[in-house]
């Protein structure tokens, strides 16, 4: 942080319904001085566990509202700005003081933040992160359930969530053309999101064939390489301005 050899990518999602981009999902790399760009696979657990993801969270959170309303300003169509947040800092009793003090540098309105959280991080205390998610959608903040499928929900605690959406995770997608099993597990999540309703997308989309069966199936949105990888702010700027 101290050098910032951090960067974000953005990766777009789409609206299957209008084929726009209303959302981008900021997602960490860091450009090493000698190891190149790595990837948040080979240091973000390492983070967490030492502790250290909480400021470098913090500098995503800020870095990520900054840019958005940084691209608002120079008159593209605003576009929502998601963040993952892990366990560590979701459980940091400031994590609202710090989301009111990005939100308030950089003068982003609040409704363009969505925080990502997984089910497992919920599961964990679920009064507790009802609450935290009740105060952050209380300072219009939204909120989506990232790798929706992997953990563990409980589906009775679902209904209380009071969360946007969910994220069908990719290991669900993957096999869509093929598995019949994931394609009545991908089927059965989107209508279980729309009848608590929830939008629900689609994570990891890469073929024309998922895309075919998540429009089918009445999905609401996809992300994936199927539309665009993560790539750079420079990029982001380029795509929304056409
Ligand atoms: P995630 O939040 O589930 O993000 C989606 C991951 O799937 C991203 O990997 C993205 O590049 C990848 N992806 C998206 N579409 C496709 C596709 O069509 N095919 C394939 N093969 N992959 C696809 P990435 O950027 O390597 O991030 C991995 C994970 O690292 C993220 O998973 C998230 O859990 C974590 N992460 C990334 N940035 C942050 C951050 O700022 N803070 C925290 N706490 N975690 C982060
Ligand atoms: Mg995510
Ligand atoms: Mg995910």
């Amino acid at each position: 942080i101290v050098h910032s050899e951090f960067v974000l990518f953005y990766q777009p999602q789409v609206d299957l319904r209008t084929g726009l981009v209303f959302a981008v999902e900021a997602l960490i790399r860091w450009q090493h001085p000698t190891l190149g760009l790595l990837s948040p696979l080979k240091f973000v657990s390492m983070a967490e566990e030492t502790g250290l993801i909480v400021p470098l969270g913090d500098w995503v959170l800020h870095e990520a509202c900054r840019q958005n309303k940084a691209w608002q300003d120079t008159g593209l169509p605003p576009v929502n700005v998601c963040v993952n947040v892990s366990a560590r800092q979701f459980r940091e009793k400031n994590l609202i003081a710090r989301v009111v003090h990005a939100l308030a540098q950089s003068g982003m309105e609040a409704k363009y933040l969505e925080l990502e959280i997984t089910e497992s991080l919920i599961m964990q205390d679920v009064d507790q992160a009802v609450a935290m998610m009740e105060e952050l959608q209380g300072l219009g903040v939204q909120i989506s359930i990232d790798d929706f499928g992997t953990g563990y929900s409980s589906l009775n605690a679902l209904k209380a969530f009071p969360v946007a959406r969910l994220k069908i995770d990719k290991s669900f997608i993957d096999n869509l053309a093929s598995s019949e099993s994931d394609k009545a597990v991908a089927g059965a999540v989107i209508s279980l999101g729309q009848k608590l309703n929830l939008r629900v997308i689609a994570e990891g989309v890469e073929t024309a064939e998922q895309v075919a069966f998540l429009r089918a199936n009445n999905c609401d949105e996809i992300q994936g390489y199927y539309f665009s990888k993560p790539v750079s702010s420079d990029a982001i700027e380029a795509l929304l301005k056409r």
